[in-house]
């Protein structure tokens, strides 16, 4: 990623951290996640669960698969699905599109 790409996606992380405090869904793909901030370092938490190092503010996503329900209605699960929490841009590392 070149220089300009870099400051605009750290923009754009900073704007959704912004528009966290509402707390609604972001939608991606097949999944959908939610993220927030559990207040405290890795001090009470322990480290990042993806990048194993400490952060100074824990954040917590949930994420949830998107399926069908026998009578067509689309419904969402936690099944096959993984909360994680650690630094904020680590969660949004770890999103992904599809389903595997
Ligand atoms: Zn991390």
């Amino acid at each position: 990623m070149d220089r300009l790409g870099k400051v605009l996606d750290s923009t754009s992380i900073s704007l959704t951290k912004v528009g966290k405090v509402t707390m609604d869904w972001e939608y991606v793909g097949d999944f959908r996640y939610r993220i927030k901030s559990l207040g405290a370092s890795s001090i009470k938490f322990g480290p990042c669960e993806v990048c194993g190092k400490p952060a100074t503010e824990v954040f917590l996503q949930i994420e949830q698969r998107k399926y069908q329900k026998p009578s067509g209605e689309i419904s969402y699960t936690q099944h096959g699905c993984r909360d994680m929490f650690g630094h904020y841009e680590c969660l949004l590392r770890m999103r992904r599109k599809e389903a595997v």
